[in-house]
């Protein structure tokens, strides 16, 4: 068994295009997996697909909205009529709005728990017919430090993050007679766009991250290549419904 070998495989990652997704992305397509790229802003995406092709793989953009479940739909259909085939999904797309929890509207709410949670749902749902008749599949799904902690600006977030260790175990129970692996993983504090806007919204933010992470600095994209490889193929047939920290020691020190 070539246990890090994706030739042949076909990856769909959502938010793919930046930060996380993007990291998660490269090693897919550096361990040999075909690669949809699939968010909101197409330049974005197309400058993705450019560098994952640059790698060797056979990548694609395509768009989606996952709150929106004919866009996810059209994905999955569009991924499998290109592909003819869908072996992993990583459930990456994210948002936050960062408020405390009596200044959060309803609509902020929505909008953190459709795209974060229910995106994840309506995705995987829309995967597992094409992963069932093939024999199986991988789902990855992307939650957080605040799946385990919480802060004071984070009641939305956490919440979804929360939700997504939750519905990971499902799934994986749901799922492995399909032969269908479902995990999660929990990225620490990663320099993205995301957390650019994090560090401008909460002043102090950067040097009480740099202080808190036990390695010291903050992690970068690439640093979750290594579990996209690992969980997206055949080393990690015997695991299914874990959440795996990716934190520099954030999550350990309690
Ligand atoms: P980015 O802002 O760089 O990435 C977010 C991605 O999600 C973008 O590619 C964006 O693309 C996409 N996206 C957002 N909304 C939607 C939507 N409705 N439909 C489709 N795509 C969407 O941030 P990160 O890389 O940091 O975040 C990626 C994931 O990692 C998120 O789930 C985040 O919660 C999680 N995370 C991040 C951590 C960090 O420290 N950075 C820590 C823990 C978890 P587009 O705008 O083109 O649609």
């Amino acid at each position: 068994m070539q246990a890090f070998d994706l030739s042949g495989r076909v990856a769909i990652v959502t938010g793919g295009n930046g930060g996380i997704g993007f990291g998660m992305a490269k090693g897919l397509a550096s361990a040999g997996a075909a690669v949809v790229v699939a968010a909101r802003n197409r330049g974005k995406s197309v400058a993705a697909v450019r560098q994952l092709q640059a790698l060797g793989s056979r990548a694609e953009a395509i768009e989606v909205d996952v709150s929106d479940e004919a866009s996810v739909q059209r994905l999955v259909e569009e991924t499998a009529s290109r592909f003819g085939r869908v072996d992993v999904l990583v459930n990456n797309a994210g948002t936050n709005v960062r408020k405390r929890p009596e200044e959060l509207t309803l609509a902020e709410w929505r909008l953190v728990l459709d795209t974060n949670l229910t995106g994840a749902f309506l995705t995987s749902k829309a995967a597992y017919p094409h992963m069932k008749a093939a024999g199986g599949g991988k789902i990855i799904n992307i939650g957080s430090m605040m799946s385990i902690f919480g802060t004071p600006f984070v009641a939305a977030y956490a919440a979804s993050k929360g939700g997504i260790v939750q519905l990971t175990k499902a799934l994986a129970t749901a799922w492995a007679r399909d032969n269908i692996q479902v995990n999660a993983v929990l990225p620490g504090w990663i320099d993205t766009e995301l957390t650019r806007r994090a560090r401008e919204d909460v002043p102090g933010l950067h040097e009480w991250v740099l202080a808190r992470i036990p390695k010291g600095y903050w992690g970068s994209g690439d640093d979750l290549a290594g579990i996209a490889v690992f969980l997206a193929g055949p080393a990690s047939d015997y695991v299914t419904g874990a959440a795996i920290p990716v934190d520099g020691g954030y999550a350990a020190l309690g």
